[in-house]
């Protein structure tokens, strides 16, 4: 097989990328590892291995439609990746995400750069225009009055699954998909800066894809292992690399909790206005402004506020969407063995208090008292953000152009390469940098 470029896996990521290099006149080759038609087997092959906490998935109470077998597996093995699962909310990084290092980490993209690219991906996929939105000017107007953020967010239905978009990609002769296939190992050139090609494994069969300019990693675990076995692999000049890194840090999710609920009723105009606004798809999120998060240097935590879509009289559910700092001991381990070690740890537990002393009379200010559960229990989590950070600095594992520093041509279009998580659901950005980066691949249009 030989193509420009060879794209490893089908999630959102690589779709972006593909059509748009397929486009500009580059040959594609998809390589997938789960099958071309679902199979249950498939909800085995997609459990995350984890210690310490279990990563769920967002799903499991929180309104995604997760298929039976899925409830512990926050991504999907298989054409279309977590496309599969995934619920559909789409969400910009908020300014200060791009603009602050947390914990020695910082985004080297521009907000204004970035959200030039996040706006096209968003008018792409069909999220309608915030500001022609009459509801959210009166959300807007209500939220103004009691020194809270209102978060823009939208809940796309049905959520837009991607099997069918790669089929008609296919059939139109733009890109091929070898789904089954492995990655086992790497061509690399005389010199060993760069992949000449990705050897795989379909089947018993073992054979070699020919990449004549570029090799680009998906998926926010699986670009840490793929990316991981074609550095320090078989056929990589492993003697010049050094010794291969058993884990990646600074791995981050989104932990999500429910708060508490409180009572739609007459008298709560914010409350009221939301239920009756049920199924528009704008979602009321509410965060402490900017500037306050920054002084406080506390996490861009987000709370989100979901009335039942069945039953308008039923109480609305309050849920804190946190972000993550990165931390060193949640990591993506490659050795012994392949494991995602990750936690809710201390200090994020007492980041989230801080925010709440802080934000939580603010929201009862605004929508009446909250019945607040006993405990905090955070359950969801499908964001995996943020092993494989870009950066400016020397010490990053990618460039700000989202390239490996050993290697000239392998690149990676995931979550993973997020240096700093905000608390935004990521898939907008995925995909806006994957179309980032078509663009610096293969120019523009
Ligand atoms: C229940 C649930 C709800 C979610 N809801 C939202 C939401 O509302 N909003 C939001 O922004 N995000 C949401 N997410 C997260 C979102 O689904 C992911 O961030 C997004 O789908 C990731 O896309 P990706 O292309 O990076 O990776 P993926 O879609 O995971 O794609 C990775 C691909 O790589 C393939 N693969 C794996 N290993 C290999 C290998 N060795 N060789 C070849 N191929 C391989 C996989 O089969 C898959 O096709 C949700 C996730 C879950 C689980």
């Amino acid at each position: 097989m030989r193509c420009d470029i060879a794209i490893i896996g089908s999630g959102f990521a690589s779709y972006e990328l593909a059509r748009h290099c397929a486009t500009r006149g580059l040959s594609v080759t998809v390589l997938e590892i789960g099958g071309l038609v679902p199979d249950p087997a498939a909800a085995v092959r997609s459990a995350v291995p984890f210690s310490r906490e279990v990563i769920q998935s967002g799903g499991v109470g929180f309104g995604a439609n997760v298929p039976p077998g899925f409830e512990t597996a926050p991504r999907f093995i298989g054409l279309g990746g977590t496309s599969v699962l995934w619920s559909g909310k789409w969400r910009h990084l908020d300014r200060l995400d791009l603009q602050r290092e947390r914990a020695g980490r910082k985004w080297p993209v521009s907000f204004d750069e970035l959200t030039a690219w996040s706006r096209a991906v968003a008018e792409d996929y069909g999220w309608p225009s915030w500001s022609s939105d009459e509801g959210q000017r009166e959300f807007r107007d209500l939220v103004g009055t009691c020194d809270l953020r209102l978060v823009e967010a939208w809940e796309q239905a049905p959520p837009l699954r991607l099997r069918p978009l790669w089929l008609q990609l296919q059939r139109a002769g733009a890109i091929r998909i070898a789904c089954d296939t492995e990655v086992v190992g790497a061509i690399y050139t005389d010199d060993g800066d760069s992949l000449r090609g990705v050897r795989i494994r379909q089947g018993d069969e073992h054979l070699v894809v020919e990449a004549a300019r570029f090799v680009v990693a998906c998926g926010g675990i699986e670009s840490v292992y793929v990316s991981h076995a074609l550095r320090f692999g078989e056929g990589s000049p492993a003697a010049r690399r050094g010794t291969p890194p058993a884990a990646y840090g600074g791995f981050m999710d989104h932990p999500k909790a429910i708060l508490g609920e409180v009572r739609s009723g007459p008298g709560n105009p914010v409350i009221g206005h939301l239920v009756r606004r049920r199924g528009h798809g704008h979602l009321l999120g509410l965060a402490l402004p900017e500037a306050e998060v920054m002084a406080r240097s506390v996490g861009n935590h987000t709370v989100m506020l979901w009335p039942d879509p069945a039953d308008a009289r039923a109480p609305v559910r309050v849920v804190i969407n946190l972000e993550q700092s990165p931390e060193p001991d949640n990591c993506v381990r490659t050795s012994p063995s392949r494991l995602v070690s990750w936690r809710v740890s201390r200090k994020t537990w007492d980041d989230c208090e801080l925010f709440l002393d802080a934000f939580l009379p603010r929201l009862e200010e605004l929508i009446g008292p909250l019945s607040r559960y006993p405990t905090l229990r955070f359950r969801g989590a499908s964001h995996h953000l943020g092993a494989l950070p870009m950066g400016t600095g020397a010490d990053t594992v990618l460039d700000p152009n989202l390239r490996f520093r050993d290697v000239d041509n392998l690149y990676c279009a995931s979550s993973a390469a997020f240096p700093v998580a905000g608390s935004a659901n990521p898939t907008l950005t995925i995909i806006a940098l994957a179309r980032r980066l078509a663009h610096h691949l293969a120019g523009p249009r």
